[in-house]
C-alpha cells in the first residue's frame, strides 16, 4: 500500500469505510465522520478525496436518484464491479449477488430488453430477510 502518499483524512476515509464495507455513504455523511474522528476538513475536501479514492480503484460512486446525491462504497475485491448490489432500505445492509447469478440475470435482460446493463452502476433496494422476516430465495 502506499500509505505514505496518503493524506490524512484520504487515509481516515479508506479505513472508515474498509470497516463498513457493506454499507454505502455520502460525502456529507463520510465529513460528518471525519469531523467526529476529530479532523478539520472541509466538504470539498472530501469531495475530492472520494472522486481520488474512486478513480484509484478503492471505491465505488453511485448516484442515486431518489437522494440527488452520490454515494460511495468501498470495493472488498475486483468482483464488486461485475455483480449487483441489493440493499436494505431499513438497516442499509449491502448484499452481494453471486458471479454466476449476476451473468444469468445479464443474459436473461439482454435476451428479453436487449439492454445490456453495467453492474457496476447497480443497486437494487427492498428489504434483507431480517428486517422483511422472510428468507431470500433467488430463483430466476
Ligand atoms: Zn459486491
Ligand atoms: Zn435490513
Amino acid at each position: 500500500m502506499e500509505q505514505n502518499y496518503r493524506t490524512k483524512p484520504k487515509e481516515y476515509i479508506l479505513e472508515f469505510l474498509e470497516s463498513h464495507t457493506n454499507m454505502r455513504f455520502s460525502a456529507k455523511e463520510m465529513y460528518e465522520e471525519i469531523i467526529k474522528a476529530g479532523y478539520s476538513i472541509n466538504l470539498a475536501t472530501v469531495y475530492r478525496n472520494l472522486d481520488k479514492l474512486v478513480e484509484a480503484g478503492s471505491l465505488l460512486k453511485h448516484f442515486d436518484n431518489d437522494t440527488n446525491c452520490a454515494t460511495y462504497q468501498y470495493i472488498e475485491n475486483e468482483s464488486c464491479l461485475a455483480h449487483f448490489h441489493f440493499e436494505c432500505k431499513k438497516c442499509g445492509k449491502m448484499i452481494h449477488l453471486g458471479k454466476v447469478e449476476t451473468e444469468r440475470f445479464l443474459k436473461m435482460v439482454q435476451n428479453t430488453l436487449h439492454f445490456t446493463v453495467e453492474p457496476q452502476n447497480t443497486y437494487l433496494t427492498g428489504l434483507c430477510s431480517k428486517c422483511s422476516g422472510k428468507f431470500v430465495v433467488i430463483n430466476f
